[in-house]
């Protein structure tokens, strides 16, 4: 099987485009008149069935042979122009999304059609009266006379409401079917089946509090707000469509000009997607959309049945909808005709899918939106860096917003150097300002947030009194400490025996940087044994709700102080949070691949933008080793525009994403010889590739060095060409499709949001 355009003689053909149904497609030949003009993606017209029914398929793929009797192979009959249909963008979206991220057509296209229901739909019955009120209460009337008191309470009961629910007719009223019948043959009822869509965000919303509030909480807009809607939507009447990045510091109102973009294209009677990280799609942010949109929003989030989820599909293809919510999954809800797509957080890692196909939300709601003709608004207070640099590049437009509307100023911000602190002899976890400042707020009862971060939990290795990172000497990122002594690259494999002193200064205290939440919670326990801590990590928040739980708990001011990893950066505002205290600022900066010090930057920048909401001024330490890093001096000055400019000097550099693509291999298998046989073939073969402008590194031990019992390799190819990656990536997977059976299995990731 090979999907390129080309001159195959077969194509292999989805009829019925459901996510079931495209494991079974069915093998077409394809005419003489259409060789080489047929593409995967493609919509045919084809016979199909018995009486062969013309039907449209969808090309998924091309065979050069069939293993059964030929003759029996049926002809396309040709292609089908039918290029706005719900199904073709889909179809050609995951067309785009295996072409750009490699997988089979089959993975792409069940990647954006919604699972089919093994269950039938939920249906409820009716029963709704033909007559009106007066005449149907003179019906019962007259039955009552007649001693039919079943047909008459029935009918009474209709007076009453129009339709009566086929459960309660049965259960409360106690009428046999035999009876419902008859006056059905008599015209003055009929039996009618009404669909029920699950629709569990509205239903668990209090009707009287959405319709109450629709239309108020409407501030007037800023300025500089309303200038971000007229542009967008001048654009948009004089048939521009492109993507604009917003740029605005937390709470600078980003949102409130979504909800006018999303008024304006709802006005133009198109639909509206937007994308929030799972971990902010909180019920205070629903809830403001609600009230905005009422009925005509819906929302996705992993808390939903397939059921549910597939029910907002049925709804949205109906035209029930024109509004959804929801993380990067939702940008395939089949709308007829998006015309506006908003990600908010544009620059969140989750937005990054972390199976094959391994697409990223942005630039597929980029290429969705040039299939609908629709604008695409990316919004962040901590752009990414590719979004940023192509905003500087004038590729996309560009809006700042740099005032917070509520009127409260940034906080406060103190760096601590924990090198300094060890040397005049405080070894915990806490410097001396942030306990001050915590036991002033315990005092003062206001709250705490501490923040763990996490990130950099593969363990890079530091010195504690001189801030000395060791560092791999050709890639320029962290090495990792593995167990058996060693320190490892994980982009080139480069590998070098555990230190015992530091290189630079010539401390013993240099090692892997391993802390634990729990080791913290235990520590303020014994230092504060008043203070009521709440404690959120992976650990606590297994458990489905149990998220919303803490972070409720918290805002209804059950603790004094939360405490948790990157968590709960995002999500709820705590107005009586006035202090944010990062424990460890650098753990994220060398977690060992290109983005750290991205990471590291967001994360800290959001992170203290959490203090000080409400009407008291907030503080925030920042924590670490080395305070003078660039992206903690710039995060502790709140100053983005710092950050990049030093930042895309390294990415442009080291030949790193913006400045140029990647593309990460990674390869996994039970026999760990085996796997890393295959990494270093598929590294020699793109080495092949390699000529010009690509550049191949590795192939070395992933970070995650085993998985479920699969070991790891990975590699990496880096080309300012995109196209190169794809090609090499082609050889590499035609040369996977030769192999005989094998166990190992093969990811690639472009661009990728994470080391491995
Ligand atoms: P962001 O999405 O950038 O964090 P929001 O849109 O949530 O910002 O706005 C932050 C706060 O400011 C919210 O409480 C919002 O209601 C309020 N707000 C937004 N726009 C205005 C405005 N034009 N006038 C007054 N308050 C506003
Ligand atoms: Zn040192
Ligand atoms: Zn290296």
């Amino acid at each position: 099987m090979n999907d390129e355009r080309n001159h195959f003689p077969y194509a292999d053909i989805i009829v019925d485009i459901s996510h079931e149904s495209v494991d079974r497609p069915f093998t077409y030949r394809i005419p003489r008149a259409l060789q080489g003009k047929l593409q995967t993606g493609m919509s045919v017209l084809v016979p199909f069935g018995k009486g062969d029914r013309k039907r449209q398929g969808y090309i998924i793929a091309f065979r050069d042979g069939v293993s059964f009797d030929e003759s029996k192979v049926k002809e396309i009959e040709g292609i089908t122009d039918d290029d706005m249909a719900v199904d073709a963008i889909l179809v050609r979206l995951a067309g785009w999304i295996r072409k750009q991220y490699g997988s089979t057509m089959i993975t792409a296209l069940k990647t954006v059609l919604p699972a089919k229901l093994k269950k039938r739909n939920l249906e409820k019955r009716e029963i709704c009266r033909l007559l009106s009120a007066e005449e149907t209460e003179e019906l019962a009337k007259r039955l009552a006379e007649k001693n039919r008191p079943a047909m008459a309470r029935l009918l009474f009961a209709l007076t009453e409401k129009e339709r009566l629910p086929m459960e309660l007719v049965k259960e409360k009223l106690h009428i046999s079917p035999s009876t419902i019948n008859s006056l059905e043959k008599q015209g003055a009822l009929k039996v009618e089946s009404v669909r029920i869509y699950r629709n569990p965000v509205i239903s668990s919303m209090e009707t009287a509090e959405r319709k109450d509030a629709f239309g108020k909480d409407r501030p007037k807009l800023s300025d500089a707000q309303q200038g971000i809607v007229d542009s967008v939507l001048r654009d948009y009447d004089a048939g521009i469509r492109k993507t604009y990045l917003i740029h605005g510091i937390t709470g600078s109102g980003k949102t409130e000009v979504y909800m006018h973009l999303i008024e304006g294209c709802l006005k133009r009677g198109r639909q509206a997607i937007l994308l929030i990280p799972e971990i902010a799609l909180t019920y205070q942010t629903v809830i403001r959309f609600l009230k905005r949109f009422g009925n005509r929003v819906s929302v996705l989030h992993s808390g939903l049945s397939a059921g549910e989820k597939y029910d907002q599909c049925e709804r949205a293809k109906n035209g029930d909808i024109d509004v959804i919510i929801g993380p990067r999954s939702a940008l395939f809800t089949p709308f007829r005709s998006v015309g506006l797509i908003i990600i908010d957080e544009e620059h969140e890692p989750s937005y990054k899918s972390e199976t094959m196909p391994k697409y990223h939300a942005r630039e597929t709601a980029i290429y969705l939106a040039s299939l609908h003709q629709a604008s695409v608004v990316l919004g962040s207070a901590t752009p990414s860096l590719e979004s940023y640099y192509r905003a500087k590049h004038g590729e996309y437009g560009f809006f700042y917003l740099g005032e917070r509307l509520t009127g409260n100023v940034l906080p406060e911000v103190y760096p601590v150097d924990l090198r300094q602190e060890l040397r005049e002899g405080n070894r915990s976890i806490f410097s001396r300002k942030l306990q001050e400042l915590i036991e002033d707020r315990l005092e003062k009862r206001e709250q705490v947030m501490l923040f763990l971060n996490r990130r950099g939990l593969a363990g890079f290795v530091s010195c504690r009194n001189c801030g000395h990172v060791m560092k791999c000497p050709h890639c320029s990122v962290s090495l990792s400490e593995h167990k058996a002594g060693k320190l490892v690259c994980h982009y080139c494999g480069h590998e070098e025996p555990s230190v015992k002193v530091c290189p630079s200064c010539g401390s013993r205290y240099i090692l892997g940087f391993r802390a634990g939440t729990e080791a913290v919670e235990e520590k303020l326990h014994q230092m504060y044994p008043r203070a009521r801590v709440l404690r959120m990590d992976g650990d606590t928040t297994k458990k489905k709700d149990s998220y919303e739980k803490i972070l409720s708990a918290f805002a209804d001011r059950e603790a004094d102080i939360l405490l948790g990893t990157q968590m709960i950066v995002k999500g709820h505002d705590f107005p009586a949070v006035t202090l944010v205290g990062i424990l460890a600022a650098d753990m994220s900066l060398f977690a060992g691949d290109h983005r750290a010090a991205e990471r590291t930057f967001q994360l800290l920048t959001q992170a203290a933008g959490r203090a000080g909401r409400g009407d008291r001024a907030g503080e925030v330490v920042i924590q670490s080793y080395q305070p003078d890093h660039y992206s903690i001096v710039h995060a502790a000055a709140q100053d983005y525009v710092g950050f990049y400019e030093e930042e895309i000097l390294y990415r442009e550099i080291g030949m790193y994403p913006p400045a140029a693509h990647m593309m990460a291999v990674l390869v996994t298998g039970p026999e760990e010889r085996e796997a890393e046989y295959l990494a270093e073939e598929l590294a020699k073969l793109s080495k092949k590739d390699a000529e010009r402008d690509l550049t191949v590194l590795g192939p070395g031990t992933a970070s995650l060095s085993k998985l479920n019992d699969n070991y790891r390799f990975i590699f990496y190819l880096k080309s300012s060409d995109e196209n190169k990656l794809a090609q090499a990536r082609e050889h590499m997977e035609s040369y996977i499709q030769t192999l005989q059976k094998r166990s190992e299995q093969v990811q690639f990731d472009i661009d990728p949001m994470n080391g491995y």
